[in-house]
């Protein structure tokens, strides 16, 4: 599997970092690689050319992963509050 997962049982969350619950939507994903280039700490692709959330996720600040979202260009990374308020996509 891919390097250290944040979650290994989710590795593509739902999965806290930070203020926000982080997930990818696998059918979504692309594998374009865009979110790993923005933030590498957060983001890598496992085998299947799927986007999961390493452990040192938290390492990222917020607006770099709100960056990362924004710049998906399928808009596969779904941030939200722990409140479970929505803020990416809107
Ligand atoms: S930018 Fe989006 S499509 Fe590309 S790997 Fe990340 S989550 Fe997947």
């Amino acid at each position: 599997m891919t390097k250290n997962l944040k979650d290994p049982k989710a590795p593509s969350g739902p999965t806290k970092v930070g203020q926000f619950i982080v997930h990818i939507d696998r059918d979504l994903c692309i594998g374009a690689g865009t979110c790993v280039a923005l933030a590498l700490k957060a983001f890598a692709l496992d085998e299947q050319g799927k986007a999961v959330i390493l452990d040192s996720a938290d390492k990222e600040t917020e607006d770099m992963l709100l960056e990362a979202a924004r710049s998906c260009p399928t808009a596969a990374i779904i941030l939200k509050k722990e409140s479970g308020e929505k803020i990416f996509p809107q």
